[in-house]
Parts: C-alpha cells; sequence; structure tokens
C-alpha cells in the first residue's frame, strides 16, 4: 500500500474519483426536508492499523458493505461533524471554519481510540467532493449545502478494543434555511431527569452515542409543549447546553452595560464552533476593534458557569435580556420559555422573535458564511 510510504497520513493527491453515472436531478429547493436529501457522490477514506490511511475515493453515493459484527454496531464507535458550504451570488462556494471542524473530529476519535488524521487532506477532499456536487447547492438565499464528515469502527469482531479497521466517509445534503418564515423562538425544557454529559465523559466529543442517549429526553419534552431540552447539570442546575446548540445568557448589569454569558468548555460542553465564532465577534466588539453594526448595547463577555438559580432571579428582575442557542444547522435560535421545576420563566424576545445582542450577532457571522462581509473565516471550495 502506498499510504504505508507517507506515515499512514492521508494522501488527497492519491484521490480515485468515480462520476456517477446516474446523475439525479436535485429537488425543488421548497422540497428540501433537513437531511433527508443526499447529492450524488461521497467521499470515503479506508483506515487499516497495519497500514494506515488508505487511497480515498470520490464515488456515487451508495450504501456501504460492513459485516454485521463490525464494531460500529455494538460498542458505538460512531462519530461525526457538522459544516455548511455556502454559494454566494457570485456562484462563488465557500467553506466556513473547516478546520475547527477537523480540529474537533481528531479530539472526537482519540476519545473512542480511533484513528486520526491529517485534516488538511480531508478538508482538500471535502473541496473536489463540493466541487462535483456543487449544483446541488440552491441559489436560493438561505440555502447551503450540509457536509456530514463521519467516522466509524468497522472491524469485523466482537470484542471492546480499539477498532483495527475504520472508515471516514463524507456525505453531503443540500438544506433550506431553519427559519424559513423569520425567527420562531423555542420554548425549553429545564431537564433535571436526564443528564447530557458528565464530568470525564463524552458530552464534550461529537459521537454518535451522545445524541442517541438525548433522544428520549427529547421525546419527554415534546410530550409537554417544549421544542428541545435545556440541558441542565448537577445539583446548582447548571445551564449547559439548548438542545444541540450551545448556549448563551444575556444579563442587564450596573451602568448599562449587559453580561452575554456562555459555559466554559470544561469537559461537558461541546465546542461548538459557532459558539467560538460569537465569542470571538463579541469580544472583539466590546474591545472596540470591531464594530458590529446594530449593537449598540456595551458588552462584557464571560465564559462562566452558569445556574437557572441565577437565570430566574435575573427573569423575575427583569434583568434577563436574552436568551438563545447557537449552532451550525439553525446559527442562532432565540428562546422566549423555560419549563423549570413545573412553573414557566418567560424570556423577553423582539417583534422579530430575536434579541438586542442575537439580532446583530446572527447578522454578522451570516454576513460572513455567505460572503456579504469578507473574512478569512469563508474559506473558497
Ligand atoms: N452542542 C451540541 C451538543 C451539538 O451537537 C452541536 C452541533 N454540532 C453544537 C453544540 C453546536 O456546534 P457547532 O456550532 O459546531 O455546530
Amino acid at each position: 500500500e502506498l499510504a504505508t510510504l507517507h506515515d499512514g497520513q492521508i494522501q488527497a493527491s492519491l484521490v480515485e474519483v468515480t462520476p456517477s453515472k446516474d446523475p439525479k436531478t436535485p429537488p425543488p429547493p421548497s422540497t428540501l426536508v433537513f437531511g433527508h436529501t443526499f447529492t450524488d457522490h461521497m467521499l470515503s477514506i479506508p483506515w487499516r492499523a497495519d497500514s494506515g490511511w488508505g487511497t480515498p475515493k470520490i464515488q456515487p453515493y451508495a450504501p456501504l458493505p460492513l459485516s454485521p459484527s463490525a464494531t460500529v454496531f455494538h460498542y458505538a464507535h460512531c462519530l461525526f461533524e457538522g459544516l455548511k458550504a455556502y454559494r454566494e451570488p457570485s456562484g462563488k462556494v465557500t467553506l466556513f471554519r473547516p478546520d475547527m471542524n477537523m480540529k474537533r473530529m481528531n479530539t472526537s476519535a482519540e476519545r473512542v481510540a480511533m484513528p486520526t488524521f491529517n485534516g488538511d487532506a480531508v478538508i482538500e477532499l471535502m473541496k473536489q467532493l463540493i466541487r462535483l456536487d456543487k449544483h446541488w447547492i440552491p441559489e436560493e438565499p438561505g440555502y447551503s449545502l450540509y457536509i456530514r464528515p463521519t467516522m466509524i469502527g468497522t472491524q469485523p469482531a466482537l470484542g471492546i478494543a480499539p477498532p483495527k479497521e475504520a472508515l471516514l466517509f463524507v456525505i453531503c445534503s443540500p438544506v433550506g434555511p431553519y427559519y424559513p418564515q423569520g425567527f420562531k423562538p423555542v420554548a425549553l425544557y429545564g431537564t433535571t431527569e436526564y443528564t447530557r454529559a458528565s464530568h470525564g465523559g463524552i458530552g464534550a466529543y461529537k459521537l454518535g452515542a451522545n445524541y442517541a442517549a438525548g433522544v428520549a429526553a427529547q421525546k419527554a419534552a415534546a410530550l409537554q409543549g417544549y421544542v428541545q431540552n435545556l440541558w441542565l447539570h448537577g445539583p446548582q442546575h447548571h445551564i449547559t447546553e439548548v438542545g444541540t446548540m450551545n448556549a448563551f445568557v444575556a444579563f442587564k448589569r450596573d451602568n448599562g452595560v449587559t453580561e452575554l454569558v456562555t459555559p466554559p468548555l470544561d469537559g461537558i460542553i461541546l465546542p461548538g464552533v459557532t459558539r467560538d465564532s460569537v465569542l470571538a465577534l463579541a469580544r472583539d466588539h466590546a474591545a472596540g476593534v470591531l464594530k458590529i453594526p446594530e449593537l449598540t448595547d456595551k458588552l462584557v463577555v464571560s465564559e462562566r458557569p452558569v445556574t437557572m438559580i441565577e437565570v430566574k432571579a435575573a427573569a423575575q428582575l427583569g434583568e434577563l435580556v436574552e436568551f438563545f442557542g447557537v449552532g451550525t444547522a439553525a446559527v442562532v435560535s432565540p428562546v422566549d420559555r423555560i419549563g423549570y421545576l413545573g412553573e414557566d420563566l418567560h424570556i423577553p424576545t423582539g417583534p422579530d422573535g430575536m434579541g438586542p445582542l442575537s439580532r446583530p450577532l446572527w447578522k454578522y457571522l451570516t454576513g460572513i458564511q455567505t460572503g456579504a462581509i469578507v473574512h478569512p473565516w469563508s474559506v473558497d471550495v
């Protein structure tokens, strides 16, 4: 195997491309349901413990041949990423901070004793895949191509150990705007019955197992009329995450200052790319090195623990400015109600569903993602 000559690293230049003989016609964008439609091609790269990463292949999207004894089916060796490719009005296609996703994917792989890889090569291969399926990105504003890099353990053997075989693959799905009719604030259930993550556990990694464990809790929240869980942690009910988004809370402070808070990356929080981006923009704005239009509040930005007790007290005193989730899929998701220990806390939202911080931050971030604002986070495909 050629790959062994290169320290087992992924060699993008060795890619073998097999174009589909039966390409599909992309459906009308308005009919797209998130994650239900896939493009004509996929990328796959096999790995073996004895030879490292093998030849990358871009080939027609198709089922995977896997043994029923493959590691992934028994011990949940599955991890994934989610990022978007945007098509600018000029036709130029860009990715948003793909290096962050590759970095996180490697930390996820390490956590379940799966192989790590050189992220640069996978970015290069993803770009080739996206270029091949570029016509699947709808031209309408707000639409994008959701990219799903995944890694699974494929060794056909039972027994709990680091898998000796793995597969890294990437599939692509055209998606519409999360809020096609404008922002709709969500109601959260502050769950004290289930926990999403614990110290020393896996909540800080993007492992499939985290999400399987959350579905029953989400079903329970939905039965009570809430859209998502607000994941609380520990006896003081620390705020951790909003469904599958990172949580931000804004408090009114003295002298007209607003404090924007998100919990620290202390091992039970997924290090979101959107979280990191919102923090960086808000901090630059607070420091005066960036001027985010319409962000008029004087800001202090904190990564610190925040509890439900603090949020409830602030809501009662009228000091809660807003509460929102951030993530790749919706970018920003404002919250207007939190069910907590049998009562509902009401959270202010503006007439457009957003708040004085989330609105300008959302505008600025989506401006970068769609190319309206030139920024190094946006990477040409
Ligand atoms: N928290 C969880 C649990 C998630 O699954 C996600 C989505 N990856 C996020 C936060 C947001 O991360 P990102 O901004 O990278 O999409």
